[in-house]
């Protein structure tokens, strides 16, 4: 990206990103391990273009360029969890708090799933604000490209 801006909402993104992830950490890594239907089993295609424009703000690495077919659920999921490192996961991914997860983040904390509903609530902001901006400065091709990517990342 040309401006200094959306890297600065995608900075900002990235931070409160890292702070979900750190809050959810142990939990995910409690309840997901032994969950006899997981979410990821479920769904598919999960990026959106706010996804992708964070990827591209800040580089990350690791977004994959293609879906892998003929699989059930998720072209991400392998038997050893997501293949995606966590920043580089759809936002939805992150946003996800299935009951069993809730339950177990109130047993240890009870102020705990509202303030990462509220860190959510910052972060779609600023993914709108991130896309916003994107679109402002790129020509209509970026945005075009980004959309072609999102057909082949899921
Ligand atoms: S988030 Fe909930 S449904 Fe998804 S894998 Fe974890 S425990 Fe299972
Ligand atoms: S991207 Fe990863 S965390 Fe998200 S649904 Fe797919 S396997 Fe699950």
């Amino acid at each position: 990206m040309s401006s200094t801006k959306p890297v600065t909402v995608a900075r900002e993104i990235d931070r409160l990103l890292c702070e979900v992830i750190a809050l959810q950490k142990d939990h995910v890594e409690k309840v997901c391990r032994t969950c006899e239907t997981p979410c990821c089993t479920r769904v598919d295609r999960l990026f959106d273009e706010k996804d992708l424009v964070f990827a591209r703000a800040l580089d990350l690495n690791g977004v994959p360029s293609r879906r892998r077919k003929g699989k059930k659920g998720c072209s991400h999921l392998s038997p050893t969890g997501c293949l995606l490192e966590p920043r580089t996961r759809p936002f939805t991914c992150h946003r996800y708090l299935c009951p069993e997860l809730k339950e177990d983040m109130a047993r240890k904390d009870d102020a705990l799933v509202s303030m990462l509903e509220s860190k959510f609530r910052i972060l779609e902001e600023l993914r709108g604000q991130l896309l916003g901006e994107f679109m402002q400065i790129h020509e209509k091709d970026a945005f075009l490209d980004i959309r072609r990517r999102r057909r082949e990342t899921n």
